[in-house]
């Protein structure tokens, strides 16, 4: 049985893949302490980078969000760990790297603002919506 709030929706960006360190970020989440109960490989096309940033939509860096997005493939996953949306954002970093802390994903990773390394949902409710996107339950095994 799994508590609510327990699993976040974390894509390993084109950014990552192109370098292969995809292994690395695995690492970084299982030593975190998360548990990565559902995980695959896969390119978004331009219709599932819209839908799936359909918030941002309006912003004057979506054009370029989304070519990034698409840019090579990405792995998405679904983390478990007792608070997973708030201690992935932690572990993430700031959006832009530059602003990033130390120890910290994009700070270690990230390449830009727009090549930040790793996506990870901003609510509990986002993770649900999220992660329903891309994975049906059978896919996920806690
Ligand atoms: P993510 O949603 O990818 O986890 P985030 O929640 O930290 O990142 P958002 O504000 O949701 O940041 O923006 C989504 C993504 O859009 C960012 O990860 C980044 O790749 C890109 N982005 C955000 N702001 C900018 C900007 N000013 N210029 C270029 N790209 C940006
Ligand atoms: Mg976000």
């Amino acid at each position: 049985m799994t508590m609510a709030g327990t699993r976040t929706l974390s894509i390993i960006k084109p950014d990552i893949t192109r370098r292969n360190l995809t292994g690395e970020i695995n690492a970084r989440l299982e030593k975190a302490g998360f548990r990565i109960i559902a995980q695959k490989r896969l390119r978004l096309d331009r219709p599932m980078a819209e839908s799936f940033y359909n918030v941002h939509r309006e912003r004057a860096f979506f054009n370029d969000l989304c070519a990034s997005m698409t840019s090579g493939p990405v792995v998405v996953q679904v983390l478990e760990s007792p608070d997973a949306v708030l201690r992935y954002r932690n572990i993430m970093g700031a959006t832009n790297p530059a602003n990033a802390d130390e120890g910290t994903i994009r700070k270690d990773f990230a390449e830009s603002i727009e090549a930040n390394s790793v996506h990870g949902s901003d609510s509990d409710e986002n993770a649900v919506r999220e992660i329903a996107f891309f994975f049906s339950e059978i896919e996920i095994v806690g």
